[in-house]
């Protein structure tokens, strides 16, 4: 029935195996095949597709599968403590199943709940707010095999924890108010709206949203004659939302499809008249699958208010819908083209660019992929015009802000700013602890800054981020922190390219290390050298950027670095590149690569 329920799109192959996942707990090798032969794929195909995302797996993981939030802010809520109390509950060894197969507990990368952690995932429904008491009732629930549909609500309660609303979070908005604004002023006009907006991409890249539209518009325009065109005969154009809000320590996008749905689905629906899209997806990230049912309920609500579907508002050459994808557990498929992979049922792996989506995305067709934050400013602009969003924030970074505020701070949430907030004021604003020795703008792959620098912007002029700012407090152990966010790069490459398949791994060995109290001079420079090469020799953004929060505390806190080494003079015995010069006397090699 699973696949029967599919259809025979092998872009459906990520959602049938999330499916068989759910009723197994693992993929069957039987399954496998049927699968394969279904889609008319390699088995291969399809065992490369379950050995990539983390939720999936060939190995049963239990009845239960309760995977602990591992980002910092979780761990400095105490979940290494509360997993290993856990663990001894329920006679388990940390990522193995119990002995009657009854349950796992491991760990997984963040959950995006860092505002409400110690969190967790049972079978992929978020659990919040951890303590001793709430895992006691955890552990008797699971050993008197209570099915998760059937325990107490309380334990998955998920807060919006908004603090601060401007013009997207703090003013009304009634669903068709954008779409009518853009029919009345005409799909070019809006574009023009969107220019003068002067909106970036609120996924942190900051890509100007009307380029990438007209960009989209405009391929089409060129191969009027050759494309592929949908049932109608209209040439295929695709808009995806990305809603794989995976960076460590962000959370914002869960607030906007939770309690402002329909003002995303109609930024995507007013992107669609712009460029000519008639379909579009949500790519929703696995942990927040809790979601689902009501994002499908919203988009329902609107075919029937005719806001989707056929003849949008009665107008007859506009017809547009949106289906939801699931992810399953990948951070990089929050990298735009690793995301039209998985969309296409494939592993979420970054193609090599140009082409971009705009021109040769989703099966091969021009395809604009917005943030979720994107497409509500993008409903607001073509509802009020892009002059009344030009004149917020500063000349470079118009409109607003979504800030996920976790770590150390009285109230962690979510707090909406015009650009150019500083980030002393957004630390006053939610109570930062103490004194606040370091904040993380924009999560691990950002900026680590200093109490020196809490007066610096938020603004793609000084501090671009896609929304986290996790908070540290004077006593917090920085070092700790950026290992942290070294396994989690380690932890999420996708291996496909070796620099940050390797380096990824030795930063996280060399941190290790270090944290062991065995350390020396020369792993601070090997870490240098390393940050280097991640930087300039890794294919997408993960690995150029897996290196920042380590290169960040070597520059801004050496003492504290140092303090942590065995000793500062010392050199290590054995002489590698030494050791390597027979190696690049027959290669013929002597560049600085070869004395790596
Ligand atoms: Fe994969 Fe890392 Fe290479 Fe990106 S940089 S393609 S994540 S291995």
């Amino acid at each position: 029935p699973i696949l029967e329920r599919h259809g025979g799109d092998a872009s459906r192959l990520l959602q049938v195996l999330l499916e068989v996942q759910d009723v197994c707990h693992f993929i069957p090798s039987e399954a496998i095949d049927l699968i394969a032969a279904h889609f008319g794929v390699p088995r291969v195909n399809v065992e490369g597709v379950v050995g990539f995302y983390s939720f999936l797996s060939t190995h049963s993981v239990g009845e239960y599968r309760l995977l602990f939030s591992g980002n910092i802010t979780d761990q400095m809520l105490g979940k290494d403590e509360l997993m290993q109390y856990l663990c001894n509950k329920l006679w388990v060894e940390p990522g193995k199943v119990s002995e009657d197969g009854l349950v796992s507990i491991g760990s997984t990368s963040c959950t995006g709940m860092c505002d409400q952690g110690p969190a967790a995932l049972i079978n992929g429904w978020p659990l919040t707010k951890l303590d001793h008491n709430r895992l006691d009732l955890i552990a008797e629930l699971i050993r008197s095999r209570k099915p998760v549909a059937d325990w107490p609500a309380m334990l998955f309660e998920v807060v919006d924890n908004i603090h601060r609303g401007d013009v997207l979070l703090g003013q009304p908005f009634e669903p068709g108010a954008a779409i009518r604004a853009t029919l009345a002023r005409g799909a070019k006009e809006t574009l023009v709206e969107v220019d003068k907006s002067n909106l970036r991409g609120r996924g942190g890249a900051g890509f100007k949203t009307a380029s990438k539209w007209s960009f989209c518009h405009a391929t089409i325009a060129e191969e009027e004659g050759g494309v592929i065109c949908d049932i109608d005969g209209h040439p295929e154009r695709f808009i995806v939302c990305n809603a794989d809000e995976g960076e460590p320590g962000t959370f914002k996008d869960r607030v906007l499809l939770n309690s402002y749905a329909d003002l995303v689905f109609e930024g995507m629906t007013v992107g669609a008249r712009v460029v000519g899209a008639s379909k579009g997806f949500l790519y929703l990230r696995g942990e927040y699958r809790y979601l689902l049912q009501q994002l499908e309920a919203v988009l329902k609500c609107r075919r029937e208010a005719g806001l989707l579907g056929e003849t949008i508002l009665g107008q007859m050459d506009f017809s547009f819908d949106i289906e939801i994808h699931l992810g399953a557990g990948a951070y990089i498929c929050g990298e735009e083209s690793a995301l039209i992979e998985s969309l296409e049922g494939k592993r979420g792996r970054p193609r090599n660019r140009p082409p971009f989506p705009v021109t040769y995305g989703y099966k091969g067709r021009p395809t604009v992929v917005d943030n979720v934050e994107t497409f509500a400013c993008a409903a607001k602009i073509a509802e009020k015009g892009g002059a009344w969003f030009a004149a917020i924030g500063t000349a470079q970074s118009t409109g607003t802000k979504l800030i996920s505020v976790s770590g150390d701070v009285a109230r962690p949430g979510i707090y909406e700013y015009p650009f150019g907030v500083t980030v002393s004021q957004i630390l006053d604003d939610c109570g930062a602890e103490g004194r606040p020795y370091a904040v993380q703008v924009s999560g691990p792959s950002g900026t680590t800054i200093s109490w020196k620098e809490f007066e610096r912007k938020i603004a793609f002029e000084d501090l671009p981020t896609a929304g986290a700012l996790m908070v540290f407090r004077r006593k917090r152990d920085l070092f700790q922190v950026a290992q942290n966010f070294a396994d989690f790069f380690a932890h999420e490459s996708c291996g496909f390219c070796t620099p940050c398949r390797v380096g990824t791994e030795l930063q996280k060995k060399i941190m290790s290390k270090i944290a062991s109290g065995y350390g020396t001079a020369s792993d601070l420079e090997e870490l240098k050298r390393l940050g280097h090469i991640l930087k300039t020799m890794s294919h997408c953004g993960l690995g150029s950027s897996a290196a920042n929060p380590v290169l960040d505390i070597l520059e801004k806190f050496p003492d504290m670095v140092e303090s942590k080494l065995k000793a500062f003079a010392f050199k290590p015995a054995f002489d590698l590149d030494g050791a390597l010069a027979t190696a690049r006397t027959i290669t013929g090699r002597d560049d600085d690569w070869a004395h790596l």
